[in-house]
């Protein structure tokens, strides 16, 4: 590439010219994204993914009528006008236990002992339940009417044969993986999770578990992004840390991957290679963003993967990855476009003030039911992000709101899934 060609897209140490509308590159991720084929995966691995197909029950649970109550298998007939002053005998004339059931038939003045889950013999359509029954071995009377059917469970009453249980895109939960148990079915197709190398770049990074020592300090992004990963349904493929070398960058980033995320380097700094290998390897799509913090994030693709440009600092690099990875690996893995953020609307404690042309991102409390904007600017302290409750958006054609003013607030304690 000629040098002039170079320096028209080489941002470095220009600042961007132009920034992209949030707006603008959600519509393309949401227009670039189809979700992940199926895969197999055993009942005991399937809670919390999202269901490929429908699922149609071949079969009827229970397969066989059945006790639901431990006492007498009877003819319902044979109870009428009982009760604890007109005792009707009945004679017992066996047995019916869960997997073991009675192979005669029950005839009129006769009775079964059943249990619980035992299958009704034939002849009987009904179960007078033990504490309704005066039991003298196998001399019995039975002290109350029960109605045919009384106590009985029906073959095919939890799920009937044809029926639709569940439905693709679901996201199982453990009760749905016992219903698929109760019919027999061992595996379940599912939406592949996406895979997600995170590449994190930085030559002052130390790797985490190392406390910052002299100039060096310690990766937050990596253990950060990769929980955020998981909580969206991805699996983390950590790349380590990589130092500053384009060359290095590179093959990081060409990663067995369906997504990419790079912390760091995705600025305009003269240390800011990922942008710049992406335009010259694959797609730099969009790159400034009209946001605070992460302006300085890019998107595009590298060989079929879809790759986030995430900033170095770490509150931005939550931001961006909240912002668009998120959203990418949710819907990749057949989720939810919409963050696991519970929501609620408050009122403001103190105004907040916004520049028109971008949206920002603010940390707040909550403080007495009311929403205290965290009085930091920058996107370097990642601490702040935990004295939060949550943040605030202010869209991009807003200039803030004065104290009182009802907002919306994101929360940060959404449920995990690690
Ligand atoms: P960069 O985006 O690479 O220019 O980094 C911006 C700032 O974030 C610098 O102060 C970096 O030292 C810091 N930073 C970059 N990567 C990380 C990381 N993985 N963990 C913590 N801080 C980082
Ligand atoms: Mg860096």
């Amino acid at each position: 590439m000629a040098d002039s060609e170079h320096s028209a897209w080489d941002v470095r140490m220009k600042g961007f010219l132009r920034r992209s509308t949030v707006e603008e590159v959600l519509a393309w991720l949401d227009g670039a994204i189809r979700p992940l084929g199926p895969e197999l995966v055993p009942l005991d691995a399937a809670a919390g993914r999202v269901l490929a197909e429908d699922v149609l029950s071949t079969v009827d649970v229970p397969g066989f009528d059945r006790a639901m109550m431990d006492g007498l298998a009877v003819r319902a007939a044979d109870t009428l006008g009982a009760s604890p002053y007109n005792q009707l005998p009945l004679e017992v004339v066996g047995e019916a236990l869960p997997g073991r059931p009675f192979s005669g038939s029950v005839g009129p003045g006769q009775a079964v002992r059943i249990m619980t889950g035992a299958p009704l013999p034939a002849g009987a359509d009904a179960v007078l339940p033990a504490e309704l029954a005066n039991i003298h071995g196998s001399q019995v009377w039975a002290q109350s009417e029960v109605p045919p059917g009384k106590h009985v469970g029906r073959k095919g009453e939890d799920i009937a044969t044809g029926t639709r249980v569940l439905q693709a895109g679901r996201v199982l939960r453990p009760q749905d993986v016992g219903v698929l148990a109760s019919m027999g079915i061992g595996q379940v197709s599912v939406i592949r999770q996406p895979r997600v190398a995170i590449v994190i770049t930085g030559d002052e990074l130390l790797p985490p578990g190392c406390p910052p020592q002299g100039f060096q300090i310690a990766d937050s992004n990596g253990p950060m992004l990769a929980a955020l990963v998981r909580r969206d349904g991805g699996v983390p493929h950590p790349a380590g840390i990589v130092p500053d070398r384009p060359q290095a960058i590179l093959d990081a980033m060409r990663a067995s991957a369906d997504v990419v995320l790079v912390s760091g380097g995705s600025s305009v700094g003269q240390e800011d290679h990922a942008p710049l290998l992406l335009r010259q390897h694959g797609e730099l799509v969009f790159h400034g963003i009209a946001m605070r913090p992460s302006s300085p994030t890019g998107l595009g693709r590298l060989e079929g993967r879809l790759v986030v440009l995430l900033p170095g600092n770490p509150v931005s690099c939550l931001c961006a990855y909240d912002m668009f990875a998120g959203r990418a690996i949710r819907q990749l893995g057949g989720r939810s476009q919409d963050w696991p953020y519970r929501r609620l609307r408050a009122r403001l404690a103190r105004k907040i003030s916004s520049a028109v042309g971008r949206l920002d991102y603010l940390r707040v409390r909550l403080v007495d039911g009311l929403v205290e904007p965290l009085a930091i600017g920058g996107a370097s302290l990642l601490s702040s992000t935990t004295r939060a409750d949550g943040f605030v958006l202010v869209p991009a054609d807003s200039e803030g709101a004065p104290a009182g003013a009802e907002v919306e607030v994101f929360l940060y304690d959404s449920p995990l899934r690690l």
